[in-house]
């Protein structure tokens, strides 16, 4: 996939930087700009808080989390309002898509954690005088790097799960949103005050490296495909598990019989929510010649009734991370020079930081809007034969993250063909919100996986511990030298009936 020319200037490695509002340009805070010094302070620390907060045991470590989930839930307005002003998205998403959510994933990890994780017995197969066990050992300390368009709810993904599982963590947020994950670590601290298990530091790029090469034991990164790349690397030398999480590309496919009212209303809404700023965003639709005209008729009269802003009435806000302006720009630009269509907005809807909808058609295949991810609030319609057209459509991408499927019979039958970590059907970006789904996709969107068991595991390393149940005589015993020719007889025999 090509890079973007877009290439944006080096980041400072020291000093402060401030986190302002993107919509009003009002400062919210200065933070400092953290190194690998201070990244080796906080991960010493944390090592030490760990164990301590390993040693606490489930029970106490549920109860302190769920304190935590309870100050969140109680602290919701103060904590949306941050959100809000840092990201610019309006004060209802703030609310719904990062604190309400992280509020449903913090308890879920907190009351699911021993279960999925603490010592249980496994079948022991044809060696029944064994007892055969698995449990989950946290890994130690955990980085978790962030992102900032939903600055609360994306890294909790990994924070909630990763605490839960016994870890300590240091977070590195996006160098946008700092003062969401400043708060983040304050908060945490009214209900675990003993030992610093939740550090934020802050910094651009280069701290998140400095975190990578600190000696932490696992990263869990969201983020662009570019940097999990690059952090995969260092990762790979220094061996530690890690997990990433990256962009998409997601399609919707409007089937022959879809309920094209629900499939225009979640089409518009999981393009253009949160400014098009959502990896799992709609992008692209494939749309069956059937209904074609009559879908995009439709979402091009509902597209025309929004409206980016600030202020209290705009459907979303602003683009959040200035330079991510210009990539939406550039994509707009070259698809028109490419020789699309344009069916909602035009030149007139980039108004920086604003980008009212976009809706186009005929973007040829190679254009970049099609090629790579434009975490824009634009979306590309394509008409296609058949649904089978449509999943190749769909398919054929470098990312593979989420996809939504619209179709009253055929719903099913299509996400089994999808080549992407999560499909929703009759619905679009609905997983994030159920923790006992795991989060993540394939391809260039990585293969990390949040929430959910899977997310659990994700944060401690298997330990398999066998024992006899009852001690064998000499000549029963396999695993040693004084085994007899009647035992190796009826094992073979044993072998041979049961494997036939
Ligand atoms: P980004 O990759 O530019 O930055 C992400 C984080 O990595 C930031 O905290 C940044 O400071 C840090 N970073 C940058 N360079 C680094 C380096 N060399 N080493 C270590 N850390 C480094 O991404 P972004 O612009 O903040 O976020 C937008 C991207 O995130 C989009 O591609 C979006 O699709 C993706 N995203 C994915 C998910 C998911 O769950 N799959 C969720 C949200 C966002």
């Amino acid at each position: 996939m090509a890079e973007s020319p877009l290439t944006p200037p080096s980041p400072p490695t020291t000093g402060t930087f401030e986190s302002v509002n993107p919509g009003t340009g009002d400062l919210i805070g200065t933070f400092p700009v953290h190194g690998a010094a201070d990244m080796a302070a906080a991960v010493d620390a944390a090592r030490i808080a760990q164990q301590w907060w390993w040693d606490l045991g489930w029970d106490e470590r549920k109860r302190r989390l769920l304190a935590w989930r309870s100050y969140l839930r109680t602290h919701m307005s103060e904590l949306a309002d941050l959100v809000h002003r840092e990201t610019g998205k309006p004060m209802w998403d703030a609310e719904a898509v990062d604190v309400i959510t992280t509020v449903l994933h913090l308890d879920w990890a907190a009351k699911h954690a021993e279960r999925t994780l603490s010592s249980h017995q496994v079948s022991p197969g044809i060696l029944v005088h064994l007892r055969a066990e698995i449990s989950y050992e946290p890994h130690g300390v955990v980085g978790v790097i962030g992102p900032w368009n939903y600055p609360l709810f994306t890294p909790m993904g990994s924070i909630s799960y990763a605490l839960a599982a016994g870890n300590a963590v240091v977070f590195k947020p996006s160098e946008f949103t700092p003062a969401t994950g400043v708060w983040l670590a304050e908060s945490f601290r009214k209900v675990v005050p003993e030992q610093p298990v939740l550090q934020t530091l802050t910094g651009y790029g280069p701290t998140g490296q400095a975190l990578v090469e600190s000696g932490v034991d696992k990263i869990s990164f969201t983020g662009s495909a570019k940097v999990a790349k690059a952090i995969g690397a260092l990762c790979g030398e220094r061996m530690i598990p890690y997990s990433p999480e990256a962009g998409g590309k997601d399609a919707v496919i409007v089937d022959r019989d879809a309920d094209l009212t629900r499939a225009v209303r979640g089409a518009l809404w999981g393009g253009v929510m949160n400014s098009g700023q959502s990896c799992a965003g709609v992008e692209r639709v494939f749309v069956h010649q059937d209904v074609y005209e009559e879908f995009l008729d439709r979402l091009v009269s509902s597209a025309r009734s929004l409206r980016a802003g600030s202020d209290p009435d705009a459907h979303y806000g602003p683009i959040t991370r200035p330079a991510q302006y210009d990539l939406v720009k550039h994509h707009f630009d070259q698809a028109l020079a490419a020789g699309a269509t344009i069916r909602v907005g035009g030149r007139e809807s980039f108004r920086r930081p604003f980008i009212d909808p976009v809706i186009l058609t005929d973007a040829p295949d190679d254009s970049v809007i099609v090629q790579e991810e434009t975490f824009g609030p634009l979306m590309v319609v394509e008409k296609v034969r058949d649904a089978d057209e449509a999943i190749s459509e769909s398919n054929a991408h470098d990312y593979g993250l989420g996809a939504a499927v619209y179709s009253r019979k055929n719903g099913p039958a299509i996400a089994a063909r999808l080549r992407t970590g999560m499909v929703s059907i009759n619905a679009v970006l609905v997983q994030g919100a159920v923790p006992s789904l795991p989060w993540g996709g394939l391809g260039h969107s990585g293969y990390g996986r949040i929430h959910g068991e899977e997310g659990l595991r994700a944060f401690g390393r298997s330990k398999s511990i066998v024992h006899p149940r009852f001690g064998l005589p000499a000549f029963a015993d396999l695993y040693s030298f004084e085994v007899s020719e009647q035992t190796k007889s009826a094992l073979r025999w044993v072998t041979k009936m049961l494997f036939t």
